[in-house]
């Protein structure tokens, strides 16, 4: 990404096709289709990028196999074909997973469940469309690589062999049908298991990705289209010219600087927030709901693939493996309290472990964990108190008296049909002949492990980590790592991370805190939030951005505040870890981190709102 200061000026001296509030992964996927059909884009996040919800998710892209129970056949089918596309956009950032549901004492696995499997195997193919999407994306991908050998020969290498025949065979992941797999297979994927000794179980697929890691290569997407972005940024207001929205209010939030950005339309991507940057009559109404997610060590907890864990009155949640931890979650229940720092409940914290208890046949307290975080889903609020179900997940756009639209609602998953949904009605404003080409744009690019250059000092396990979360730019951290030695150690001792990464996180990623370091660059600060080298990593950070020591003393002290407003270490409240599994009234859980039966991502663009 270009820095910060050079974002700011853009944002001030140019005029925009469009601004972006919000800089999540529904406001990312925005700015990048807006921009690749050809209008010039300005993104504003006002705290960092994926801050809000979309640093807090399950970290699933999937169809949501829940929502087959209330028959929302076209929300999975949708979720499922962006999962497949996914897959082949960004094969080192969204991977397959195997997931299983595992059976006991002989007993077969619950038959309703493979009926609703069968459904999903059904619903996931989309041979013609993948075949298109493939070779476009070998096009592209071919493109990308003679600009990358023309340029700079020290730094663009062209792609390496196995990845370039990859794309330009169209090899991609397809899912395999769901299978009924002995107890001994349930235990190779499922090793935490082994003293309940299970019998059998379903195997099916869904695919993982690290949330935030996705909204920043869109992001890298966006601008290498032109777009601007810059984080801290937040939108005061709305500029209005005769009725119409032509701009907004900017203010710096690190210098408190106000300034006007002028853009012909304005998207509100805002997430949570939606309902708070103008008249509140003509936008959704949203009623947040929290989620909670614990993280253990793999060596406490070991699975290979994710399980589907009872956890009381028919519900379910995950114990997914992911980035070396096991992450279990999650909860969903109405939440009032504030939005900027939502943090894991005791009593959330209580129900998930007791579930896993109950069926790991384990002992686990907090003090066993190795991190947590809660999220808050931006649900759109039917407008009945008492139809609490109905409370939906679909995606909605709505257009205000002013032409703002408002983008809302759906799931981390379908971001690509939320964006086309919304850049689609602003071509159709316009009156533009601009068809949508997301779906044949590669997101990063995806890179062989063993083409990384080797650096003295990198521990090995490093650089599958750097290939999977930076693609072909893991060569950027490796350059900074042989620059100087020190920054080729782990941040933590251990794990993969590399403080090269803090440096990069500083230079490319407009990171500016230590925050945003730990929790959304690295996930350091949920993987290992009790073990975080602090002072080490404000260290790198000082040197990148410049502090001296009073301010490098700040930034811990306000690392210190965030964290405990974030709560990862749960260890805030007590926990009563042997309280049974069964839900706390009111609650309502799901295993695919979402609402039981009212989530999904519609296409539909509710216009209950627009005023024309
Ligand atoms: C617990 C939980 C689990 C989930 N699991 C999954 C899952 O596994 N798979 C899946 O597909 N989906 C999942 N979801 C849903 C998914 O995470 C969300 O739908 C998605 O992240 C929402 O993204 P967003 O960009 O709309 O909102 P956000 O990510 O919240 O982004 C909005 C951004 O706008 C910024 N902002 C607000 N006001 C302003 C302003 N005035 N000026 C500038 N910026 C502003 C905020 O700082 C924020 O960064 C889950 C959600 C939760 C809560």
């Amino acid at each position: 990404m270009i820095a910060r200061a050079q974002a700011l000026a853009a944002l001030a001296e140019q005029e925009f096709d469009l601004v972006v509030v919000g800089g999540g992964i529904t406001g990312a996927g925005v700015a990048l289709d807006a921009a690749t059909r050809g209008y010039s884009v300005a993104l504003l996040e006002r705290a960092d990028y994926a801050s809000g919800t979309s640093s807090r998710s399950s970290k699933l892209v999937h169809g949501g196999l829940r929502y087959l129970q209330n028959f929302d056949l076209a929300l999975v089918r949708e979720a499922l074909l962006e999962r497949q596309l996914m897959v082949a956009l960004a094969p080192h950032l969204v991977h397959p997973l195997p997931l299983v549901v595992p059976a006991f004492d002989g007993v077969r696995p619950d038959r309703l469940m493979g009926v609703g499997l069968n459904l999903y195997d059904a619903m996931s193919l989309d041979r013609e469309r993948l075949r298109a999407g493939r070779a476009a994306i070998g096009r592209s991908r071919r493109g990308r690589s003679e600009r990358a050998q023309s340029a700079s020969a020290a730094e663009a290498e062209p792609l390496s062999a196995p990845a370039q025949a990859k794309s330009e065979t169209g090899e991609s992941w397809s899912p395999e049908r769901h299978r009924t797999i002995s107890g001994e297979e349930v235990l190779e994927l499922l090793p935490a298991l082994a003293a309940r000794e299970p019998t059998s179980g379903y195997l099916f697929y869904d695919c993982q990705t690290d949330d935030v890691r996705l909204v920043l290569t869109v992001l890298g997407e966006a601008e290498r289209f032109g777009a601007v972005c810059a984080n801290r940024v937040e939108a005061a207001g709305l500029l209005e010219r005769e009725g119409r929205a032509r701009g907004v209010r900017a203010r710096d939030r690190e210098s408190g600087e106000e300034f006007e950005i002028a853009a012909a339309n304005v998207v509100n991507a805002t997430g949570v927030w939606a309902d708070g940057l103008s008249e509140e009559s003509e936008l959704p109404r949203i009623r947040p709901s929290r989620g909670t997610h614990i993280l253990l060590r793999h060596e406490d907890l070991p699975l290979i693939g994710g399980a589907i864990v009872p956890a009381g009155e028919g519900r379910s949640i995950f114990a997914l493996p992911w980035l070396g931890r096991t992450l279990v979650g999650t909860t969903d229940l109405d939440y009032e309290g504030e939005l900027d720092h939502v943090s894991p409940s005791g009593e959330d914290v209580g129900y998930l472990l007791s579930a896993v208890n109950e069926f790991f046949d384990t002992a686990f307290g907090a003090r066993d964990l190795a991190g947590a975080y809660a999220g808050v889903r931006p649900l759109i609020s039917s407008g009945d108190p008492k139809k609490s179900v109905d409370i939906s997940r679909k995606a909605e756009l709505y257009e205000a008296s002013s032409g703002m639209l408002t983008i809302t609602g759906g799931k981390l998953t379908t971001w690509r049909r939320m964006a086309k949904m919304t850049v689609d009605r602003l071509v159709e404003r316009d009156a533009r002949e601009a068809p949508c080409h997301t779906h044949e744009i590669p997101l990063g690019q995806a890179i062989v492990v063993e083409d990384l250059p080797r650096v003295e000092g990198v521990p090995e396990l490093s650089y599958a980590a750097l290939a999977g979360r930076y693609g072909y730019a893991a060569r950027e951290v490796l350059a900074l790592a042989a620059e100087r030695g020190e920054l080729a150690q782990p941040i933590v001792p251990g794990l993969p991370d590399l403080l090269a990464e803090v440096a990069l996180a500083a230079r490319r990623e407009q990171a500016r805190s230590i925050g945003d370091v730990l929790l959304r660059r690295t996930r350091l600060g949920l993987l290992a939030a009790r073990e975080l080298p602090v002072e080490r990593v404000a260290d790198v950070l000082a040197r990148e951005l410049h502090w001296d020591a009073e301010r490098t003393a700040r930034e811990i002290a306000l690392f210190a505040q965030e964290a405990d407003a974030e709560g990862i270490r749960a260890d805030a409240e007590p926990v009563d870890a042997k309280a049974g599994a069964s839900s706390p009234d009111g609650r309502r859980v799901g295993a695919d981190g979402e609402r039981a039966g009212s989530d999904g991502a519609g296409d539909a663009v509710s216009r209950e709102a627009r005023s024309a």
